[in-house]
């Protein structure tokens, strides 16, 4: 069997191309950029080096983009403050909390704090709840990620079995609803589940959410598996041991350069439609 490789840099460059043009053009009519506003708490690298990626990211596009950093040892209310701030400064499109934040401060609490307008990386709980029903809301970025390349990809997901592994508030949970909302058939699968090889015989598609590094095999899925690996581990590897599962997968994200590069791609997509919304556009896509 053929394995596709469902490269998500092709995905990340369309949606980059087509950010480009929308920026460019509301420039034109309205002369000036849509700006997306980074808050990072300490100095965590692996977090500097998202907000980085970000960053250049929205400068490939023509957006504008500005970094808050907040001492490690700040309070949380002191996150709250710069997030209130943003959200009444009439220039900040879309703002980004990038996670996680310092273990002592109540990261949920400041998630919640981001206005649903400029909530552009969907972390939000009244996000997710209007994510849920098919109402109108920002999407959480790596969800919205994976739907981008299933979309992109053809992927028939009607009816398919999707096993989601993981169900973090930002990735297991809302892209387990995503998938239900495109009329998959989920299971969603965590640390207490017993006998997770039971399911994973049984996808159509693996969506791995771990965070732990070859952590699904080749042998635990059946012949013709989507494999859809989110994780991302020190050393670039994924959650998938993808050499055991060549021979099983009629497709799958590659770690580097699967699911990683079209998040980037749809907090600045979301970025544009904040900006574009504030115009009157419609609003957010479903
Ligand atoms: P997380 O908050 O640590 O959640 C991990 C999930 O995996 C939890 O729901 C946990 O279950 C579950 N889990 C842990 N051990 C398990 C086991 N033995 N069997 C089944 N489930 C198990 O992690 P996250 O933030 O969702 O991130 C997951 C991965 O995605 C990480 O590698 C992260 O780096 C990556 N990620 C990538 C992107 C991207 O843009 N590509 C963005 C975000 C995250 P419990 O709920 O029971 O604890």
């Amino acid at each position: 069997m053929e394995t596709k490789v469902l490269n998500g840099k092709v995905v990340a460059k369309a949606l980059e191309e087509n950010i480009k043009k929308r920026a460019d053009n509301f420039y034109d009519n309205y002369g000036y950029r849509p700006l997306l506003a980074t808050i990072i708490v300490g100095h965590n690298p692996a977090s500097e080096m998202y907000v980085k990626m970000k960053m250049n990211a929205c400068k490939r596009v023509g957006l504008e983009s500005i970094k808050i950093e907040i001492d490690e040892n700040a309070k949380t209310e002191d996150v709250l403050e710069v997030i209130n701030k943003l959200n009444a400064d009439s220039k900040v499109t879309g703002i980004l909390l990038q996670h996680p934040i310092a273990k002592h401060m109540d990261e949920g609490l400041c998630f919640d704090a981001i206005v649903l307008e400029k909530d552009v990386d969907g972390v939000n709980t009244a996000s997710f709840g209007k994510m849920t029903m098919k109402g109108e809301a920002f999407l959480s970025a790596t969800p919205a990620a994976i739907m981008e390349i299933i979309d992109f990809y053809n992927i028939d997901i009607e009816g398919k079995h999707a096993v989601v592994v993981g169900r973090s508030p930002i990735l297991g949970k809302p892209v387990s609803m995503l998938l239900l909302n495109k009329n998959a058939t989920v299971t969603i699968c965590h640390s207490k589940t017993k006998d997770l090889d039971e399911y994973l015989k049984t996808a159509d598609i693996v969506v791995a959410a771990v965070g732990k590094p070859n952590f699904i095999k080749g042998d635990s899925l059946k012949d013709g598996v989507v494999i859809i690996d989110a994780g991302y581990n020190k050393g670039n590897i994924g959650d998938v041991d993808i050499n055991t599962c060549l021979d099983k997968a009629s497709a799958y994200t590659p770690v580097p350069g699967g699911v990683g590069p079209v998040t980037i791609a749809k907090l600045l997509d979301q970025t544009m439609t904040a900006a574009e919304n504030k115009k009157g556009k419609k609003l957010i896509k479903k």
